[in-house]
């Protein structure tokens, strides 16, 4: 479908755009991949020098698969959030057993990769394929929700009326809906912001409904609250990882009281790390990142202490 938004945007776009490494011409499918599963939680300043060093540590899902997974939580450094990288791992071992070491282009194949959800799968899809897809992250839909529905914000999650009204402005052809897709993401990252939108220097002012009813604001309680991040577990995790990470040897429990004073959170962090998979308990007592060494059966028998 051609609507009045299509030819401004697309206009804008092609003189726009970020140069991004996994938007340059020939880049594959397994780096756009890698990119969007950086991308989920991560913003694109830290993602472009961890990806670059990723894709040239391991150019194809084959060379991941064969390193251990604790490999992968090494590389992905302080990306944050990292059973993404356990996931990437266990994509990269699927697709070199079952497709022969390539992404696969099928939206429904990729749905059904470890951490590939719905927005993910089409983002790939269509980034790295050219496919038709409703790519639907927070800056489309916060674009979309401005521009056609004439709201400040979308809905906390997207509705099945809010994805069809997305597939509806859709350009037919695949390339140039891929395209579309794209140029909508990126006017939501530099001139449609959730904070300050740059409306002067918007394509697509003249037909904004938002703000053709003068930019109403927010109804109260409808935003999300920034999260706090010192002291929470996941710091606490984060700081468990990194020791793990900056040595070759597992560590010990003296190891974590060192980076981490409040003993029953450390204990609680380790107890997640290591149901999530992220760390390996030895049978020395000791921990590592897996498939660094033989894993402990049995749970952790007793908190770390400060003398331990
Ligand atoms: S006119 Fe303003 S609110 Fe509307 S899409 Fe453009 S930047 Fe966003």
């Amino acid at each position: 479908m051609t609507t009045p938004y299509t030819g401004p945007l697309l206009g804008w776009y092609a003189c726009h755009a970020r140069d991004l490494p996994w938007r340059a011409p020939g880049t594959t499918p397994w780096s756009v991949l890698v990119s969007e599963i950086m991308l989920q939680q991560t913003p694109v300043a830290r993602v472009v020098p961890a990806h670059r060093d990723w894709l040239a540590r391991w150019p194809t899902p084959p060379a991941l698969a064969a390193e251990p997974a604790g490999e992968a939580v090494r590389q992905w450094g302080r990306l944050g959030y990292p059973r993404r990288a356990l996931r990437l791992h266990e994509t990269a071992t699927i697709v070199t057993a079952r497709y022969g070491g390539t992404v696969p282009a099928d939206f429904d194949v990729l749905l059904a990769l470890p951490g590939i959800g719905a927005y993910t799968a089409a983002a790939v899809a269509s980034f790295a394929f050219g496919q038709r897809h409703a790519v639907l992250d927070t800056n489309v839909r916060r674009v979309l929700a401005r521009l056609v529905t004439g709201r400040a914000r979308p809905a906390a999650t997207p509705s099945v009326a809010e994805r069809r009204m997305a597939e509806s402005l859709l350009p037919a052809e695949p390339a140039v809906a891929a395209q579309w897709s794209v140029a909508v993401m990126e006017l939501g990252a530099l001139v449609c912001s959730a904070a300050s939108p740059l409306c002067t220097a918007c394509p697509v002012a003249r037909d904004c409904a938002w703000l053709a009813a003068g930019r109403p604001a927010q109804p109260a309680g409808a935003g999300r609250r920034a999260q706090r991040y010192d002291g929470t577990d996941r710091q606490c995790r984060g700081r468990l990882l990194a020791v793990l990470r900056d040595s070759r040897a597992p560590a010990t429990d003296a190891d974590f009281c060192a980076v981490w004073a409040d003993q029953a959170q450390l204990a609680r962090a380790l107890d997640g790390l290591v149901a999530d998979g992220l760390v390996d308990p030895l049978p020395d007592g000791r921990y590592a990142l897996p498939g660094h060494g033989s894993r402990r059966s049995s749970p952790r028998p007793a908190q770390p202490t400060a003398s331990s």
